[in-house]
């Protein structure tokens, strides 16, 4: 087999790596974004239940300072009640005192409802801060782990890209050409081999003579159909 041949077979074992590896480097991140993300989602949904809750108690305090207040009044007026001459007045002040403690009545409801949201709100609180904190600690575990792995990867196509440019640099400017554009649009498969006379990239049928040509290894073969580089064996 001719030496080109020789050389294109080792930069094709470079650049199966390095493919395996660029796909490292688009997945690698995407783990850190979605630990990153879990965490994002869990601080908001917690911040959210907080206000939640926040607003919930504000609504407590102003309710009851409304029953307070309405109390006040019951007893200012069933204080004046006893002083009262007329029955005019009477029945006047009487049905403003039960105006209030009906008024009263229907808050207490709401307060009632209000304690009961303020119970589920923490109930919920609790969880989204237990999945928070396993966001947290997830997050604490892996990121400086696949930062170092991404960096890694970077570095290791980058040393790949070097050593298969190294080897390269012996071969005809035509041929980098379209082995680089084999491997780009071929599924990172420039150099295939003769697979029982078919072509094992695509299957084509290779006829005998060519078959012989391939087996003497003594120039570069494309395959008629797919344009891939034939040997007879990788
Ligand atoms: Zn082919």
């Amino acid at each position: 087999m001719i030496k080109q041949l020789e050389t294109l077979i080792k930069m094709q074992k470079f650049d199966k790596v390095i493919g395996e590896k660029n796909i490292l480097t688009k997945e690698l991140p995407q783990q850190l974004n979605s630990l990153k993300q879990s965490l994002k989602n869990s601080n908001e949904a917690t911040e959210l239940t907080k206000s939640e809750l926040d607003e919930n108690l504000k609504d407590q305090k102003l309710r009851e300072l409304d029953i307070a207040n309405n109390n006040t009044k019951i007893t200012k007026y069933k204080n004046q009640l006893l002083t009262i001459e007329t029955n005019k007045e009477y029945k006047a002040l009487n049905s403003e005192i039960n105006h209030l403690e009906k008024k009263n009545s229907e808050i207490d409801d709401e307060l009632i409802h209000l304690m009961e949201d303020e119970s589920e709100l923490k109930k919920r609180l609790d969880e989204e801060r237990e999945t928070q904190k396993k966001a947290s600690d997830e997050l604490k575990a892996n990121e400086e782990k696949l930062e170092k792995e991404i960096q890694e990867v970077q570095k290791d196509i980058e040393d790949l890209k070097n050593k298969r440019n190294f080897l390269a640099k012996d071969l005809p400017r035509e041929l980098i050409r379209r082995y680089g554009m084999l491997i780009k649009n071929k599924n990172r498969k420039a150099i295939v081999f003769n697979d029982n006379n078919a072509c094992s990239g695509c299957g084509y049928t290779i006829r005998p003579q060519v078959a012989i040509d391939i087996k003497e290894g003594n120039s570069i073969i494309y395959c008629e159909s797919c344009g891939r580089i034939l040997v007879s064996h990788l």
